[in-house]
């Protein structure tokens, strides 16, 4: 008994670590990277210990770039990012997921989960990765040791110096370091802020609050985007709990994930859907093509949720605004098709499948608010090719008061979207019937 105990104390006195050893996709192994002086410097770093027992075990590969530390009945899971060439949706930006899932599955109530930066080339602090590491911050990881160290060593050591632009660019993005998100709109705006990056091109999830206040993120299951979301939901859940108490009482709000399911394709992956499951106030909600179908009204499109649409025009154009006045309020802005669901649908020369494709499209339709999107659908309100914005004469006044601008944004007339527009201007009023703004 007394011997046991000893036995007990003496092998919890030293952290001892287990690694699994093989990649998925490698020949080299873990062993062959991680050295023992990084070995040591983790474990220092996680549990301030430099003495350690090691084991590596080679069955299986290991998910999630995952070091595991057992060290006084607590358990530390430290995923790794990745060791060579980093480049945009870089594979330790996926993998993380996986070990933040075996982490939440894990009984034991001791635990932490943190993250290690190993030695790398490429760079891993562009605005994309900034955003993950906010986004990781907030769910809870501990970040084991500084970007911006491994950065400015391997600026120095790359012999050629950095063009001085790049160099502070890099540098100043990591300067602002990595604090969690604090609110629902920061993580609106963090989101939308990268939409041009060319990292997050593929980008395929995008968050948004509804009328209700609710969160609501869009994903499309495919590739990285499918882990992306599960840490926003997550981040989301975590962001609304530690609301203060009244804000709490008063003010439920929940998260709903729409997966966008395509053709062919899984659903969110098993571990990742079953853990949101979990949380109380995340709701996800499945839309695949059939679905749509069955959405697809011929009456005004706000009548029936389209799941699909709001996410292109999400994708296509980020935070919620008014294109016709700017007005920000995401409970006031709602999704407008421009060759419209009902026009669309009396058409004899298009297949179900080309009509359900146009109805979907985020280049036939853009945001509007509440107003502006009962006058577009009156054909109060009519779009040059050139995007000019014209009112009909009698509505001048009303349409006027709102501060419409005159002209949409340029970037929003793509050819598709100028062709959309013009099945739609078949059916309006002649021309004269309207007035530049
Ligand atoms: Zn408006």
């Amino acid at each position: 008994m007394w011997d046991c105990e000893i036995n007990r104390m003496t092998l919890s006195d030293v952290p001892h670590i287990k690694i699994k050893n093989n990649f998925q996709k490698r020949d080299e192994q873990y062993s062959d990277i991680l050295k023992p002086e990084i070995i040591k410097e983790i474990c220092v770093k996680a549990t301030g210990c430099s003495e350690y027992t090691v084991n590596w075990d080679n069955d299986g590969y290991n998910k999630g770039r995952l070091v595991k530390i057992e060290y006084k009945k607590e358990i530390i899971y430290i995923s790794l990012s990745e060791n060579d060439k980093i480049e945009g949706r870089n594979s330790s930006m996926q993998s993380f997921p996986s070990a933040l899932l075996e982490f939440y599955a894990d009984k034991n109530t001791k635990k932490r989960i943190c993250y290690y930066f190993l030695k790398h080339e490429g760079n891993a602090a562009t605005s994309y990765h900034m955003l993950s590491y906010r986004i990781m911050k907030t769910i809870g990881v501990e970040f084991l040791n500084s970007i911006k160290e491994i950065a400015e060593e391997q600026i120095s050591k790359s012999g050629k110096p950095l063009k001085e632009k790049k160099r502070s660019v890099i540098i100043e993005t990591i300067d602002d370091e990595i604090y969690p998100i604090d609110s629902i709109d920061d993580m609106i705006q963090n989101k939308d802020s990268i939409k041009g990056d060319k990292d997050a091109s593929n980008n395929s999830t995008y968050i948004t609050t509804n009328e209700n206040d609710d969160v609501e993120i869009s994903v499309k299951v495919y590739g990285a985007s499918k882990y992306e979301s599960v840490l926003l939901a997550d981040a989301a859940s975590k962001i609304l709990d530690k609301r203060p108490f009244l804000q709490k009482l008063f003010k439920t709000k929940k998260i709903i994930l729409y997966e966008i399911v395509e053709k062919d394709l899984k659903k969110l992956p098993v571990k990742g859907r079953e853990y949101l499951e979990s949380i109380k106030n995340i709701e996800i909600i499945s839309t695949n093509r059939t679905l749509d179908k069955k959405e697809y009204k011929p009456v005004y499109p706000d009548c029936m949720r389209n799941y699909r649409f709001n996410h292109a025009l999400g994708i296509r154009f980020g935070a919620k605004k008014c294109e016709l006045c700017n007005q920000k309020d995401p409970k006031q802005i709602q999704d407008a098709h421009i060759w419209g669901v009902a026009e669309l649908r009396k058409r004899n020369d298009l297949t179900e499948d080309e009509k359900c494709e146009l109805a979907n499209n985020g280049e036939n339709g853009f945001r509007l608010c509440k107003k502006h999107h009962r006058w577009f659908d009156n054909k109060d309100i009519k779009l040059t090719e050139t995007g000019e914005i014209k009112i009909r004469t009698y509505r001048n006044n009303t349409i006027n008061n709102v501060n419409t601008n005159s002209k949409i944004n340029n970037k929003i007339l793509t050819p598709q979207f100028i062709a959309n527009l013009r099945e739609r201007n078949k059916l309006l009023p002649p021309d004269k019937d309207y007035v530049g703004l």
